[in-house]
Order: C-alpha cells, then structure tokens, then sequence
C-alpha cells in the first residue's frame, strides 16, 4: 500500500497555505486540516467563549496550545484523514510542534515532510489586504490580482455574496506578521532539525507554487 501523504504546510500569514492546500485537496484527496478554519467556525457561535475568541482571532492573537493541540489530534483520527492530511496554520509554536510529533507517535504515523512557503512581507500585506472569497463555495479572489471573470459574480458557483475576513486589516495583519516571527519562526528550526524541513517560493502564481509543491511529493498535477 502507498505511505498516506502527511504533511504540514507553513509559512507567514498570506502565504499560499490555504489555498496550496484547497488544490491538494481537490486534486489528491488529501484532507485540508485549517486551523484558522476550526477556530473561525467555533468563534461564530453564539456563546461567551465563542465571542471572546472571536475577539482574540480579530486582534490577530493565537488561541492557547492546548485547544489547538486537542482540536487536532481528535480530527486527524476521523475517516477522511485516514487516506492523508495536509496541516495548514499548525504547528504555529514550538510546544504545537513538539505536541505534533508526541501525537504522531502514539498513532504511530509520521509526516511525509514540513513544506514552507515563502513570500517577503510587502507580497504578503498586498495578498492579505485585498483577499476576499465567496461567501458561499470558499473560492478566493483579489482585489487586484484575482477578480471574477464577470464582476460581482463567484466563477464556481455563480453567488454574488462574497466575504472578508475580520482579521485582514493591516493592524492584525501586522500583529500576525509579529507573532509569525515571534512563536512560529522556532518551529521551522525545529522542523528543519528533524530533516523534514522543504521550502518553495511562493512569489510566482499558484500554479507556479502548486507545480513546486506536487512534485516535492511526487503527486500529478494534471490530474
Ligand atoms: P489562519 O486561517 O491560519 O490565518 O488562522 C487565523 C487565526 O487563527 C490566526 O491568526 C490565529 O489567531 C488563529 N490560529 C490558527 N491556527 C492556530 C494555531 N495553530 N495556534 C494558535 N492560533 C491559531
């Protein structure tokens, strides 16, 4: 049987993450772990400590080891991660990291390898001040760079209601942008270490990035 592809997706804020790992998905089945995703679904309920994450997720800060850690190792054990995962947002400090690998074990599975895409800060703040996507299929869009083909219509699905996300204005881009550097700059050290650190440019277009990061894991992209 082929080694279930197991991954971790890093990188600043504004990357590519999400959307490397939607194409994955889409075109190996691999199951898209967000993070981010988890937490912004859990803050829009209507309870207190759903709107007081909410309000820590807006100011940019991260949610505590702890629930991610707990959050994660429950879902990768579901049905859809069993054929392969891609973690997208974790690990994002060097305690998740570490948790990681003790999950890991005790499943007795390992990641394939860590992939870190890099993109300079100025790329980064253009890309997340102008990103947007349809509120109803998920599909992203830019401002400049990426519009529907007919303005204020969703290519995919045909919606004309998009969203924003709370957290992509430039002062939480910028408390990101501290906290990447801060907390999650050790994991890649640490990820490097271990031998499972690659990293891709992600300055290109995202088929550029996407063909860098199919072949590191020997997947067909035109599939
Ligand atoms: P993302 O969608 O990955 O950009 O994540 C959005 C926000 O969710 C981040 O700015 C953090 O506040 C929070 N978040 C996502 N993943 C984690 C994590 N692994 N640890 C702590 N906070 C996280």
């Amino acid at each position: 049987m082929k080694r279930p592809i197991r991954i971790v997706l890093t990188g600043a804020p504004g990357c590519g993450k999400g959307t490397q790992a939607r194409l994955l998905h889409e075109k190996a089945g691999l199951c898209h772990l967000s993070t981010g995703e988890m937490l912004r679904q859990f803050a829009s309920k209507n309870t207190p400590l759903a709107q007081n994450l909410k309000a820590a997720l807006d100011r940019g800060e991260f949610a505590t080891d702890e629930m991610i850690v707990e959050m994660v190792s429950s879902r990768i054990d579901e049905e859809d991660c069993q054929k392969g995962f891609i973690l997208d947002g974790f690990p994002r400090t060097l305690p998740q990291a570490i948790a990681l690998e003790e999950i890991l074990t005790q499943k007795n599975i390992d990641l394939i390898c860590v992939i870190k895409i890099q993109v300079p800060d100025e790329v980064i703040i253009d890309r997340i001040l102008g990103r947007y996507a349809c509120a109803k299929c998920g599909q992203g869009y830019h401002d400049k760079h990426l519009k529907p083909k007919i303005s204020g219509v969703c290519d995919i699905c045909g919606s004309t209601e998009f969203i924003r996300r709370a957290d992509d204005n430039r002062q939480t881009v910028e408390n990101r942008l501290v906290n990447y550097r801060k907390l999650t700059y050790p994991t890649i050290s640490y990820f490097e270490k271990l031998g499972l650190l690659r990293t891709v440019d992600g300055t290109g277009s995202i088929e550029n990035t996407a063909h860098k990061i199919f072949e590191i894991l020997g997947l067909d992209i035109s599939k």
